[in-house]
């Protein structure tokens, strides 16, 4: 950090109002609270937790919290995940209707802020397109500080390395943060969780249904049970396996945590959600 980074990030600290770093269980908000500890002193740490998270991740942030030693925050929605299922006539959240992050994480936190003024510090890297979450509320304004600083995911990785933290062990199966039934899951990760924590994989198939004569999956493309059908999972990752190879050839000094994720996102490389995998 130089000089000049110190003083704008002091002269963030000087602002009027609530400061606050959403997390989400992920590298990049870990890494981002890592990154402005002791920085910005009234500094508050929240994670919005839907109840539907990886053991992996509640272990995370209780690390989190020991290293920064300080609490993070548990915002619960009001009602959880299954009321609002309800509430949406069994129709699982999806890609196009995502009332799961309006109503779990969205909601709850503007709810906590309310009308205060607040610096919602947001972990998007300087090599990322996308833009997180930006409320619609005049009073929540973002900052981020990975882009005003040009840190990549290089740097990110770095920040977590040296700290200790290190990455989320369930990146060894899975790269993105969340609910275990997460539809932005690709094929390899719903493996993944049928292998690591296969009471979650029922719990998530037994959420798919049948109402009115339409069918409610986490996947468009087939059900949860026709997945994990043996030769299915075989197919998988075979086909894992060879976009890994493929991968590793191309870029034979890359560590495999990354060729892992490069695997899985050339099966499909939807960003996932801007709020819950950070
Ligand atoms: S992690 Fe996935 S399922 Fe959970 S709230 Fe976010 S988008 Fe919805």
């Amino acid at each position: 950090m130089q000089t000049s980074d110190d003083q704008i990030i002091r002269a963030w600290a000087e602002r009027p109002g609530r400061h606050i770093v959403n997390l989400s269980g992920g590298k990049d908000s870990t890494a981002l609270a890592i990154f402005l500890r002791g920085k910005i002193p009234q500094l508050e740490y929240l994670f919005c937790d839907t109840h539907k998270e990886l053991p992996e991740t509640y272990e995370y942030l209780d690390r989190l919290a020991a290293y920064l030693q300080r609490p993070i925050m548990r915002l619960n929605a009001e009602r959880g995940f299954d009321h609002w299922l309800e509430m949406y006539g069994g129709m699982l959240p999806s890609a196009r209707v995502r009332w799961c992050t309006r109503k779990l994480k969205i909601e709850p936190f503007e709810y906590f802020v309310g009308d205060d003024q607040v610096w919602s510090y947001v972990g998007i890297r300087a090599d990322e397109e996308r833009s997180g979450y930006v409320s619609t509320k005049p009073n929540i304004q973002p900052v981020f500080p990975f882009k005003e600083f040009g840190l990549k995911l290089a740097d990110i990785e770095r920040i977590l390395e040296d700290s200790g933290i290190g990455l989320p062990s369930y990146y060894e199966w899975r790269q993105r943060s969340g609910c275990w039934f997460c539809f932005y899951q690709r094929s390899g990760e719903w493996v993944g969780l049928k292998e690591r924590h296969p009471e979650l994989y029922e719990q998530a198939k037994a959420y798919e249904s049948k109402r009115d004569g339409e069918q409610f999956f986490w996947r468009q493309r087939e059900s949860l049970a026709e997945l994990e059908r043996p030769e299915r999972i075989a197919q998988i990752k075979a086909q894992h396996a060879q976009r890994l190879e493929q991968e590793r050839r191309q870029r034979p000094d890359q560590p495999l945590i990354e060729l892992i994720g490069a695997a899985l996102d050339a099966e499909d490389d939807e960003r996932g959600c801007d709020i819950c995998h950070l």
